[in-house]
C-alpha cells in the first residue's frame, strides 16, 4: 500500500467522524467545500497521481473515485436526513422571537359615497326613519307598473333601463327582455310598494341603495349609482309635513343658515311633485358655475305619494296620505368633496379613495 493509498483511506475515514459531528445543513456544506471542493483535500491528494508510478495509477485512481463517490452519497444523505429537522428549527425560532418588530396592518376606510351615506343614516335616525332595503334586481312590475308607470307610458323614456335577456335569447343571436320582466332596478321607488306590503302604520323608512340605467357614462353620468328614498304613509300627512321635513334635513346636513325653496317638478309616483333646492353650497346664492349662476342646487325630488302608489302598497287613498322624497348620495359626496367626475368613485385607485381616510 503506497502512501497516497493510506492518505485515501484515512480521508475516507476522516469525512465520515467529521460529516457525523456536522449538525446543521451550513456545517455540512462548508464539510462538502473542504473535501471536494477545487482546493479541498481529496484535489490535493488527486494532484499527487502524477507522481507515483505508471502501474500504479490506474488501482489508485479508482480508489479516488470510490472515496469521492462514497462521501458524496454520504453528504446528500446527511442533507436530505437534516432538512426536515433544520426547517422546523427555523420556524419555531423564527416563531418565538417576540422582539420582531410587528408588520403594519393595512385597515381600509370607507368610499367616500358610503361615508355620506351613513351620514344621511344617522341624520334620519334622528328623524325616526328605519332602513329598509329591497332587491337590487327587480321586476319591471315593481319598478314600473305598480309605481303608476303602465308599459306605454311616456315617462318610461327617463329611465334607460338595463333588461334582464330572456334565457338562450342570447346564445340565440336575438337578445330580448326576459318575459318574467327581470331588470335592474332604475331607482329605489319600488322599495316604496314593498316596504307598504311589509309594514303597518305609521311607515317611516329610509331605502339606500344601489340603482343602475343604461347611460352614456360622462364625467356627471354612471351607469350604476346610489339613491337613498324617504317613504312616510300615515293618516293626516300633508304636503306642510313633507316641506318641514325637508327644510329640517337641508339643515342637519349643510347648517342651521340654509335657505331652501320648493319648486314644480314631475314623477309618476307622486302628485304634487317637487323639486327641493337649497342655495349653491359653492357661492352661497350670488351664482356661479357650480351652480349656473342661478345661486340654487337640486339636492332632491320629491311629492305626495300618488293615491295609485297608495293602493299599489295595499292601502286606500282616502285614508292614508304619504310623501316621499329621493336623494343622490353620488352627487352630494361630489359637492361635498368637490370632485368634478363621478368615473373616479369606480376608478378601483387607491390614490383617489385613500383622501378619504376620515371614513375609517
Ligand atoms: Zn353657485
Amino acid at each position: 500500500m503506497t502512501d497516497l493509498s493510506s492518505d485515501l483511506e484515512a480521508l475516507r475515514a476522516s469525512a465520515r467522524d467529521r460529516l457525523a459531528a456536522a449538525t446543521t445543513t451550513d456545517a455540512v456544506e462548508a464539510l462538502r467545500h473542504d473535501l471536494l471542493g477545487r482546493s479541498g483535500e481529496l484535489t490535493a491528494l488527486l494532484r499527487r497521481l502524477g507522481s507515483v508510478a505508471a502501474d500504479e495509477r490506474p488501482s489508485l485512481g479508482r480508489l479516488a473515485n470510490d472515496v469521492r463517490h462514497e462521501i458524496e452519497s454520504a453528504i446528500t444523505a446527511r442533507l436530505e436526513s437534516m432538512r426536515d429537522v433544520d426547517l422546523d428549527r427555523r420556524l419555531v425560532d423564527e416563531a418565538l422571537d417576540m422582539s420582531a418588530p410587528g408588520r403594519p396592518v393595512r385597515i381600509g376606510h370607507l368610499h367616500p359615497v358610503m361615508t355620506l351615506m351613513r351620514d344621511l343614516r344617522e341624520i334620519f335616525h334622528a328623524f325616526g326613519f328605519e332602513v329598509f332595503e329591497g332587491p337590487e334586481i327587480e321586476t319591471d312590475e315593481y319598478n314600473f307598473e305598480l309605481l303608476n308607470i303602465p308599459p306605454d307610458h311616456p315617462a318610461r323614456d327617463l329611465w334607460d333601463t338595463l333588461y334582464v335577456a330572456e334565457p338562450g335569447s342570447v346564445e340565440a343571436g336575438q337578445p330580448r327582455p326576459a318575459a318574467d320582466g327581470t331588470i335592474l332596478r332604475t331607482h329605489t321607488s319600488p322599495v316604496q310598494v314593498r316596504a307598504m306590503r311589509a309594514l303597518d302604520l305609521p311607515i317611516r323608512v329610509i331605502t339606500p341603495g344601489r340603482c343602475f340605467r343604461y347611460e352614456a357614462v360622462d364625467a356627471s353620468h354612471g351607469f350604476e349609482f346610489q339613491q337613498i328614498e324617504g317613504l312616510v304613509i300615515d293618516r293626516d300627512t300633508s304636503l306642510a309635513d313633507l316641506k318641514g321635513m325637508l327644510e329640517e334635513i337641508a339643515r342637519a346636513l349643510y347648517g342651521r343658515d340654509t335657505k331652501t325653496r320648493f319648486r314644480p317638478g314631475y314623477y309618476p309616483f307622486t302628485e304634487p311633485s317637487v323639486a327641493f333646492d337649497v342655495a349653491c353650497l359653492v357661492c352661497g346664492g350670488a351664482g356661479c358655475a357650480a351652480c349656473g349662476r342661478t345661486g340654487w342646487m337640486t339636492i332632491l325630488g320629491a311629492g305626495m305619494v300618488h293615491p295609485e302608489v297608495i293602493r299599489s302598497g295595499g292601502f286606500d287613498p282616502d285614508e292614508v296620505q304619504g310623501y316621499a322624497f329621493g336623494l343622490g348620495p353620488d352627487r352630494m359626496t361630489m359637492l361635498r368633496h368637490g370632485i368634478g367626475d363621478i368615473r373616479l368613485f369606480f376608478s378601483a385607485d387607491l390614490r383617489f379613495v385613500s383622501q378619504f381616510a376620515e371614513g375609517r
